[in-house]
């Protein structure tokens, strides 16, 4: 039986079952689609290294008898739309049965069935071999619980994959070190030099040009930088446990001016693609830690584990569960337009400043700049979660639905009313200035909260709380943010909120 089995974009999982065995009848097809460059507009970095990926998967499967349909994006047989190639495959090769694997995004995942519905050749669907857990198992493990907490899943999850396990207990009698994980970086300890891998892309530049694919964000076209095949993951992942392990935890909230990636592990592109497995990630950073045990402490370790094993997980579970509906969620009504410098890095708030002109620059920034710089700042000026969203989805090279959304809607933005995180992620300045040195080279003045030189996010802080104070009552863990926010003399908050309207009427020149 002659059969067709799609290959998605971010489905480049090589030790996938399905390529065990070669097969003369079976045909991989694979595609650089418009579909795709189009639902959102990413930045060219994120466009190239899928691209890359995908054809060095392609190129790596034909190395090995398999047989391999690729159309690049301007191929003139392309026909840019998944229904159509899939149709035209079928019928210019014969094929009796198509077979594809569980898409992780709904929209390709509602197009797929609806494809297969289309179809009059039988179809089956296979899983991608690649999480630890499936859609629906998070919603199952908090079926009946008011609270979905990440916290119980992940203990869940060490327990059931015996990851840094003594028995039933967790290694050093503690599941959590977040309490040491919170250190300013002051140049104590030397950074390694981020691991490159230069390569020249400009013929795939030149294919974008020309098929005139919008994108945003710079590249260096000749000295390309992200690992984009197998080997290049693998050497990443070596890297960050030889180099960058040591110090992952102690740093993880810290921002810098000069530094960009700290001791992050820069592996979600390669995760997320599947060209490496969480397993294999977790596994192999467990391992080197206990060769290492004199030299590197369980907190780094347990720090890591709890991103990969936890987080990533999680997030991927409450985007089945939420779905459809969560798209939509803007619990907190907020309805403002992101402002330019989001795509121009061209504004006086130095963390602002920094962290867009390195999401322009890189097509990353780390976890607390998205979350406590770029994320605090969209929901403090209450920006609608569409747009927040879309940013998002399109400016990281990292960014696929089912994590952008969980953790742009619901961790960032609260627009899923609560449902990921307990509490809103907001901060005033005195929480970047503890944890960065962004403040100290600042045009604004990060302890004043009214006045021309006024750190923006103080009066945008009241503000906010004042705004959702009715929203929040019943919040435990909005008690004493709102206790404080009571204390402010009314006069004060009058001028704190017009200084705060004023901000975000004027957006454009702060
Ligand atoms: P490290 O700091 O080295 O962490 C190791 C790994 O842990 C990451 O590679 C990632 O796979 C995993 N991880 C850590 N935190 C999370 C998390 N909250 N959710 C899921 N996985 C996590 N991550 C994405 O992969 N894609 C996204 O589109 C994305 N969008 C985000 C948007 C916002 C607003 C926020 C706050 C976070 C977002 N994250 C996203 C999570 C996190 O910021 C990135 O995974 C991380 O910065 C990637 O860099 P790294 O590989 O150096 O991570
Ligand atoms: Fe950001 Fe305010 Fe600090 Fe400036 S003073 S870097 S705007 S937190």
């Amino acid at each position: 039986m002659k059969i067709l089995r799609l290959l998605l974009g971010d489905q480049l999982n090589h030790k996938h079952s399905w390529f065990q065995q070669t097969d003369e009848n079976v045909i991989y097809l694979m595609a650089e689609m418009r579909q795709e460059t189009d639902y959102v507009k990413h930045h060219i970095q994120k466009v190239v290294a899928f691209f890359l990926s995908m054809r060095n998967f392609a190129s790596d499967l034909k190395s090995k008898n398999h047989q391999v349909v690729y159309l690049e994006i301007d191929d003139s047989n392309n026909p840019q739309h998944l229904e159509v190639l899939i149709q035209q495959t079928i019928e210019q090769y014969s094929i009796q049965k198509f077979e594809y694997q569980l898409p992780d995004e709904f929209r390709l995942d509602e197009q797929l069935k609806q494809i297969c519905e289309n179809l009059s050749i039988p179809t089956e669907v296979f899983d991608t071999e690649h999480f630890y857990t499936t859609r629906t198992e998070i919603a199952e493990f908090f079926q009946g619980k008011k609270l979905l907490l990440m916290e119980n899943f992940y203990r869940m999850m060490r327990k059931k994959h015996n990851i840094l396990m003594v028995g039933n207990d967790p290694i050093g009698n503690q599941w959590n070190f977040d309490h040491d994980n919170r250190k300013k970086y002051k140049g104590e300890v030397p950074i390694p030099n981020a691991k490159i891998f230069p390569k020249n892309v400009e013929k795939i530049i030149h294919q974008l040009d020309e098929m005139e694919v919008k994108t945003f964000g710079s590249i260096d076209t000749e000295n390309f930088n992200w690992p984009t095949s197998r080997e290049e993951c693998l050497e990443q992942l070596d890297y960050f446990c030889h180099h960058l392990l040591k110090h992952f935890g102690d740093y993880e909230d810290a921002m810098h001016t000069e530094e960009k990636f700290l001791f992050h592990s820069r592996l979600s592109f390669a995760m997320n693609t599947k060209m490496l497995s969480p397993m294999e990630v977790i596994e192999q950073v467990v391992h080197y830690y206990h060769q290492n045990e004199d030299e590197i402490t369980l907190s780094q370790v347990e720090g890591f584990v709890r991103q990969i094993l936890g987080w990533r997980e999680y997030v991927r579970g409450i985007y089945w569960k939420g779905m459809p509906n969560y798209a939509k969620m803007n619990s907190l009504e907020n309805h403002n337009k992101l402002p330019d410098f989001y795509w121009t890095g061209n504004t006086k708030m130095n963390c602002m400043k920094h962290s867009i002109s390195q999401s322009l620059e890189e097509a990353y920034a780390h976890h607390i700049q998205r979350l406590m710089i770029i994320g605090n700042f969209s929901l403090l000026t209450q920006m609608h979660p569409d747009e927040v969203d879309a940013w998002y989805l399109g400016v990281y090279i990292d960014a696929i639905e089912w994590v952008e959304m969980p953790n742009t809607r619901g961790m960032s933005q609260y627009a899923d009313g609560g449902i990921l995180a307990t509490k809103p992620y907001v901060s005033s300045g005195s929480y970047i200035n503890k944890m960065s040195n962004y403040c100290g080279s600042c045009h604004y003045s990060v302890k004043e909260k009214l006045g021309k030189k006024a750190c923006p996010f103080n009066s945008l802080y009241w503000n906010f709380l004042d705004d959702k104070k009715e929203y929040f009552k019943d919040n435990q863990r909005m008690a004493m943010m709102l206790n404080l926010l009571n204390k402010i003399p009314a006069e004060e908050l009058y001028a704190i909120k017009l200084k705060a309207k004023t901000i975000i009427e004027n957006l454009e020149i702060i």
